[in-house]
């Protein structure tokens, strides 16, 4: 596995909209190797969601550590409910490097995506975790946190 290198704005690709992994392309050896690549890459990058699309792979894959130092890998991962209430966020991005900003998101969402093994999963994320998948979809939707920010904030460098 190794770390690669992560694209940044203004970089026309981040802009791409990704396509879906069908069923068996999931279960391949080169989209295990994509997986452990962009895991390896976030551990470097020190973020706790990366997805494909921010190494110039257009594909709907993202990776977002659920806490703990366990990252997990959603293919074709859909919000299919959000909370009508939102919350200010303020989020960075490792494809924005040096930026950081007021962001409105939904306070919780319902997601449904696909295991490493294909499995359809639907899940609840509050918090954080809300936070984090509506920002690495975003990302498949060539979307990026910049879009949205109502306010710039400076934050301390990690
Ligand atoms: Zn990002």
């Amino acid at each position: 596995m190794s770390s690669l290198p992560v694209l940044t704005s203004p970089n026309a690709e981040l802009r791409i909209v990704s396509t879906d992994f069908s069923p068996e392309e999931i279960t391949q050896p080169e989209t295990k190797t994509l997986v452990k690549d962009l895991i390896e890459t976030m551990r470097v990058e020190i973020g706790i969601g990366i997805a494909a699309p921010q190494i110039g792979v257009h594909k709907r894959l993202i990776i977002v550590d659920v806490g703990n130092n366990q990252p997990q890998a959603f293919f074709n991962p859909k919000i299919t409910s959000k909370s009508f209430t939102k919350v200010d966020s303020e989020e960075g991005c490792l494809s924005v490097p040096g930026t950081f900003g007021m962001v409105k998101r939904h306070r919780s969402v319902t997601v449904t995506a696909l295991t490493p093994q294909g499995a359809s999963q639907t899940f609840r994320a509050d918090g954080l975790m809300a936070i984090v998948f509506q920002h690495e979809i975003d990302h498949l939707d060539g979307v990026l946190f910049i879009d949205k920010v109502t306010k710039y904030t400076t934050h301390p460098k990690l």
